[in-house]
């Protein structure tokens, strides 16, 4: 569409007097929040130089200080880049690095580390004042015209916003180039599905460097007029109670939360141990979720089935499960009103074009098309292709305006994650349901597809099968190197507290539960599976540790 891109600060105009956020430090409005990132801009602006389209990169914890940097430095034009805490300084020179930044910014809490990583990259750093956050909540508009602030309408029609750094499960974490229009357009298509107002309120405990966090829980509400409740990071205690509304006025119930998979398996771990003895409590509990939060979602990485049910169990609500990428934003979703199936990511949401594609052997760059599904304005259409029966399954591709434009300074890489006619290959094996008409995911063809005698096993669908089990706490399966099978199934798992488990007693119950051939034939205990700042696992990491003469 031609429509004007209106990156999120320009939205605050609308809701000047309107609560947008609420921190350990305060409540800001909009109007708040734009007169302090405004004041803001003109230091980074010194700071940048006369040039757009700079990286400025930024650490700052959960809070108002990261969103009055971030419109800042959309303010002056340039690109933001955000820092994580939970990256150690090694990994913040590299994002240093790669990005090519032009200035660093951060609160006087992280100054002593980011003067180390400014030295060493050799970088220009800003340190924020102390009273940023207590000053911004004193900031009111006083006219309409104070609420005037950034580059033309032009520039933001076709420039980028943001950097955003893959996950780095799989490798290094790549730099992915988001365009106003990218960000925008991810944005507005999420308000709409998922039914966004400037009643909502969201609990937000999610780290502020990847999309999930930054456009799904931050971004939509601040583009809606919505309310913000942000705490410092996730805590399940702090989470519960929020989330039940203990010492909370009904303007600041919550009505949304969002979160990753190992969160929801933390807040049932927690229930458990608070109230499932007492069934009033549990009963009381799930009312409160039930009548009081209209939207939980879940994403970043796949929802095991056990987790879905249990948390439907104690909160009454069906997780809104979906797909998506850094590269592409939201992608396939299930739907706000529809049924929502466990193990099943919907479809895809209005303005997205997916198919699900198998490599041809003859060249790199040739697919066969097994179906092609399309999200016009709310119209599915679905294409299959007449000589494939069944369930067809092969690698998510995806177009569509919130597709990204290209990696950082990785032209190769770039040029390499998309087909020569368009579609961006996500690295993701997924299926289509022709009865249900819904997509599921079956992982990362890179680690989660195991090649084991003949068969491609999905380590995703074994995954959710053993957190069936009442002994197992974690799981992650893995496909190990056999001369004979080509890859042998594994099982790493952390069992429940004074469980045991040896790989017979495994072995016996799997077969019970699944095809005999995805039955994981070793089992490995250990104490604890690590996983990243998303919750992901990286798998490769993984078997170099445990099974180094793999
Ligand atoms: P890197 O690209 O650096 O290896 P990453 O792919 O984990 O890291 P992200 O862009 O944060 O970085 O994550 C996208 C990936 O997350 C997808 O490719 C997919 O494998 C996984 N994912 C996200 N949501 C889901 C979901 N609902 N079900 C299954 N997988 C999901
Ligand atoms: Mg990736």
């Amino acid at each position: 569409s031609q429509q004007d891109v209106v990156p999120v600060f320009r939205r605050a105009s609308n809701y000047t007097d309107k609560i947008a956020l609420k921190d350990t430090y305060g409540r800001y409005t909009y109007g708040n929040l734009f007169m302090g990132a405004k004041e803001l801009s003109s230091d980074i602006s010194v700071n940048v130089g006369r040039k757009n389209s700079e990286r400025v990169l930024f650490l700052c914890p959960n809070d108002a200080s990261y969103v009055l940097t971030q419109w800042a430095i959309w303010m002056s034009g340039q690109i933001a880049v955000p820092l994580s805490s939970l990256h150690p300084q090694n990994l913040l020179e590299y994002y240093c690095n790669d990005s090519n930044a032009k200035l660093l910014v951060t609160i006087p809490e992280y100054a002593e580390l980011m003067n180390r990583v400014a030295k060493n990259c050799n970088k220009q750093l800003l340190v924020l004042d102390d009273k940023l956050r207590q000053n911004a909540t004193q900031k009111v508009p006083s006219r309409q015209c104070d609420m005037d602030a950034g580059l033309s309408k032009d520039f933001y029609n076709r420039s980028n916003s943001m950097i955003l750094y893959t996950s780095g499960t799989t490798g290094n974490p790549k730099g992915v180039v988001l365009t106003h229009k990218n960000i925008v357009t991810q944005i507005t298509t999420l308000l709409d599905a998922w039914r966004w107002t400037e009643n909502d309120t969201i609990l937000h405990c999610l780290p502020l460097h990847h999309v999930h966090g930054i456009v799904n829980a931050l971004m939509c509400p601040l583009y809606a007029g919505a309310k913000i409740n942000m705490l410092p990071k996730f805590d399940k205690d702090n989470v519960w109670s929020h989330l039940l509304g203990v010492n909370e006025t009904a303007s600041n119930r919550i009505t949304t939360f969002m979160a990753v998979p190992t969160i929801y398996t933390k807040l049932i771990e927690e229930h458990k141990k608070l109230f499932s003895q007492d069934s009033k409590m549990c009963e009381h509990i799930k009312q409160i979720l039930k009548t009081k939060v209209r939207l939980m979602v879940s994403g970043s990485a796949p929802l095991p089935i056990p987790v879905y049910e249990k948390w439907l169990e104690i909160s009454g609500h069906k997780l809104l499960e979906r797909f998506g990428m850094t590269e592409i934003g939201m992608c396939l979703s299930n739907t706000y009103e529809g049924n929502r199936e466990p193990g099943y990511v919907g479809l895809p949401l209005p303005g997205v074009s997916v198919r699900l594609a198998l490599k041809q052997e003859s060249s790199d760059n040739d697919y066969e098309n097994l179906i092609e599904v399309t999200n016009c304005n709310g119209q599915i259409n679905i294409k299959k292709n007449k000589l494939i029966e069944g369930n067809p399954v092969g690698e998510l591709h995806v177009k569509g305006e919130s597709v990204f434009k290209e990696y950082f300074n990785r032209p190769q890489a770039t040029q390499k994650e998309f087909t020569e006619d368009g579609w961006f290959k996500t690295g993701d094996l997924a299926k289509f349901n022709m009865d249900k008409e819904l997509f599921k995911m079956l992982g990362r063809t890179s680690v989660d597809i195991i090649k084991c005698g003949g068969y491609k096993v999905s380590a995703l669908e074994i995954e959710t099968h053993l957190l069936g089990h009442p002994k197992v706490a974690d799981t992650a399966v893995v496909g190990l190197k056999d001369e004979t099978w080509g890859e042998i199934i594994c099982a790493i798992v952390v069992l429940k507290p004074e469980a045991t488990m040896d790989q017979e007693e495994m072995r016996e119950w799997a077969k019970t539960k699944m095809p005999e051939y995805t039955v994981p034939k070793q089992l490995k205990i250990v104490q604890q599976i690590d996983k990243n700042a998303m919750g992901k696992i990286n798998k490769k990491e993984l078997i170099k540790k445990l099974f180094p003469e793999n």
